[in-house]
């Protein structure tokens, strides 16, 4: 069952990543590009943590993958072997009567007649086959010998460079290669913000193994992308394990996965496990004319591995933080008076901006140089912000609304002009709680070390 949408949420959390520079529409002064985004300084920070944890918990944490960065621009012939060529495509309708092209799964049905979503108008064509690939040309000439393709996902460069890094990693199967990089699919309809784009990055794991463990990994990855999700704040009860009916999977695959999050405008993708047997290799091979054979020394046996792959989307996962994390509730102004919070409660690991520092006031240089000296402290293992502008509330608002998990004040205290013993102590300030707590500045990097890891 779908989760409901809730429209108006939605709307408010589009307005914050505008407002408070996550994201912006990409050539928005030239009226737009559509399904291309920018991510300004905040939406980079928090799409950085996010795909920092990816390639350390993939890569760095294991000894059985390694990591690669392939080209954008591929080589026709890798995407005329994996079947993107001839089939990468979506049914495209158009309507007669507004001129919007439709994928054939957006009509509406209404007493049994399919109708355009956008006018009702009932005047539609049949469902011809729209090719998702961006085409370039490489070179000087412009003509079919020159035609490239923007990927439209990762995996294939992973697939194609197969045999080199099983040489240079000196690997064992079963062995994973992992990539994180931009895709590219001409969408007939980019829409929901940033969750259906033309432009995106993917987080892919190609991981090899024998035949008969194939099923067996395909479990295993599951397990353990749900347990990333968690890590990064989002909890098990929003998320839901889809398996894929045989008529709807790729045929060469034996069993496929998806991840879904409850956006607020409906239960949606984040990822795709599938087991996608010798397939890739095995079309490279053919079309290549070069072996990717693996040669397993103890069976002494050569065969062509086969691949779980889990494939992650950096910006949906993005968009599943920050709508996971968009809540408002109720706080005290500098009078007391209870107003709306807006807080993004993001875990602190993928947060932006981990701590916001705040002299009490802008206009007392001993103040405002406790308060520097403390950033200077912290830069070097997190990223902080300084605000010394407005009354101390309508600092910690500014960061509660961009989701910054801690906050410090400096104030006389730090100055040891009340009481000596608190001399070189702050304010600590907890986002969620807005607990406070004093603690020593020499003890704030320990403090810290804890409460990101
Ligand atoms: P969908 O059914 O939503 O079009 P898909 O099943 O075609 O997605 P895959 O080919 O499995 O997607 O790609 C793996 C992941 O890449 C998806 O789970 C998603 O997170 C991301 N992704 C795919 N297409 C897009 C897109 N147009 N915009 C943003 N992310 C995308």
């Amino acid at each position: 069952m779908s989760a409901p949408s809730d429209t108006q949420r939605m709307e408010k959390i589009v307005s914050l990543c505008k407002r408070r520079g996550f994201v912006f529409q990409s050539s928005e002064i030239y009226g737009g590009l559509n399904g291309a985004w920018d991510y300004g300084p905040l939406g980079v920070e928090l799409k950085r943590n996010l795909k920092n944890y990816w390639w350390q918990v993939t890569v760095h944490e294991r000894d059985d993958v390694a990591g690669m960065d392939g080209s954008i621009l591929t080589h026709p012939a890798v995407l005329r072997a994996s079947g993107h060529v001839e089939g990468f495509s979506d049914p495209m309708i158009d309507c007669r009567t507004c001129k919007a092209h439709l994928r054939a799964d957006q009509l509406v049905e209404k007493k049994g007649v399919k109708q355009c979503p956008n006018c009702g108008g009932k005047d539609l064509t049949a469902p011809r086959q729209f090719n998702l690939m961006f085409e370039t040309h490489v070179g000087a000439a412009t003509d079919e010998s020159s035609i490239a393709y923007l990927r439209p996902e990762t995996a294939q460069s992973i697939f194609v460079q197969f045999k080199n890094i099983l040489e240079v990693s000196r690997k064992k199967l079963p062995f994973g290669i992992a990539q994180i990089g931009k895709a590219f699919r001409n969408e007939i309809n980019p829409r929901n913000f940033t969750f259906r784009s033309r432009e995106f990055e993917q987080m892919e794991l190609e991981y090899f193994c024998r035949p008969e463990q194939g099923m067996e990994l395909l479990e295993y990855w599951k397990e353990e992308r749900l347990k990333f999700y968690e890590n990064i704040g989002i909890p098990r009860s929003k998320l839901h394990v889809l398996t894929v009916p045989d008529e709807e999977r790729a045929f060469y695959s034996k069993g496929t996965y998806d991840i879904e999050y409850d956006f607020p405008f409906g239960r949606q993708e984040l990822e795709g496990i599938a087991y996608r047997t010798d397939y890739d290799l095995s079309q490279h091979q053919k079309a290549s004319g070069k072996s990717l054979e693996y040669f397993d020394e103890e069976m002494k046996q050569r065969f062509v591995p086969h691949v779980v792959e889990p494939s992650a989307g950096v910006d949906r996962t993005v968009l599943a933080l920050i709508c996971e994390a968009y809540s408002e509730d109720q706080a005290p102004d500098e009078k007391g008076k209870m107003e709306t919070r807006i807080v993004l409660r993001f875990h602190p690991r993928v947060a932006p901006v981990k701590c916001g520092v705040f002299p009490l006031l802008k206009n007392n240089p001993q103040l405002v140089a406790k308060a520097k000296e403390i950033v200077a402290l912290l830069r070097l293992h997190m990223t902080v912000f300084y605000d010394e502008s407005g009354a101390i509330g309508r600092r910690y608002r500014r960061q509660d609304e961009i989701g910054t998990p801690f906050g410090i004040t400096v104030d006389f205290e730090t100055l040891g002009e009340k009481d000596s013993a608190l001399r070189d102590t702050v304010t600590l300030r907890d986002r969620d709680s807005m607990k406070q707590e004093r603690v020593a500045i020499k003890d704030l990097p320990a403090i810290f070390r804890e409460r990101l890891a």
